[in-house]
């Protein structure tokens, strides 16, 4: 069983770190938010449906392959799961996927529906392609919907237009990114999270 591989068992403590990372954050209220990394070529490891991510042990970890097969009997995973499949389709070199829902990804969801850009800031260095502050990195926004397979195609839709993306905000909903591994990952939600947060202040503060 491939529960049993070191790299699941690797995985699913990166994930669980990150779950109590981001809840001490206030980024991933109640039992929102969703982690997946990859295990191989066709195989996933993401957190089930409807727990708290400051609290996940290994029964809050199941695996599915690329087409959404469930190959954990008896869990469901998150409903967004193909918000993560379609991640891992386009790109072989993404190694994980996290989604959170903080309130200032929030805010600036519903305050920009058609997308923000993120101007001049010294820490979009965190993210692959950017290797000078005097850049933009844009940040799409997407309507919410219970379709989530088609709110997946529209994502990728847009990302084969614009490649340079790194993560993108669900309107009312919250944020998703990506990255190389767990680690690259957790800290492009630390990098969006801080831009948000200065994006809000920034406003909050402008006569
Ligand atoms: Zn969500």
């Amino acid at each position: 069983m491939i529960e049993d591989s070191l790299e699941y068992k690797a995985q699913v403590r990166l994930l669980a770190d990150a779950g109590r990372l981001f809840a001490q954050r206030g980024w991933v209220p109640a039992t929102a938010g969703n982690f997946s990394a990859r295990l191989n070529e066709e195989q996933i490891v993401i957190t089930v449906s409807g727990r708290h991510k400051g609290h996940l042990d290994d029964s809050g970890f199941m695996v599915v392959d690329l087409e959404g097969n469930i190959l954990s009997p008896g869990k469901t995973p998150s409903a967004e799961t193909f918000l993560h499949i379609i991640m891992y389709r386009r790109d072989p070199s993404i190694g994980a996927v996290l989604h959170t829902h903080s309130a200032n990804a929030t805010v600036l969801s519903r305050l920009f529906p058609y997308g923000l850009t993120l101007n001049d800031y010294v820490v979009l260095k965190a993210f692959p392609a950017i290797t000078s502050h005097e850049t933009s990195l844009p940040v799409p926004v997407f309507p919410n919907t219970q379709d989530v397979p088609q709110l997946a195609a529209q994502v990728d839709d847009y990302m084969n237009r614009h490649p340079g993306v790194s993560g993108y905000l669900v309107s009312g909903h919250g944020l998703y990114t990506w990255g190389r591994s767990v680690e690259a990952a957790i800290q492009h939600v630390e990098a969006f999270e801080f831009l948000f947060e200065c994006e809000i202040l920034s406003r909050r503060l402008s006569p």
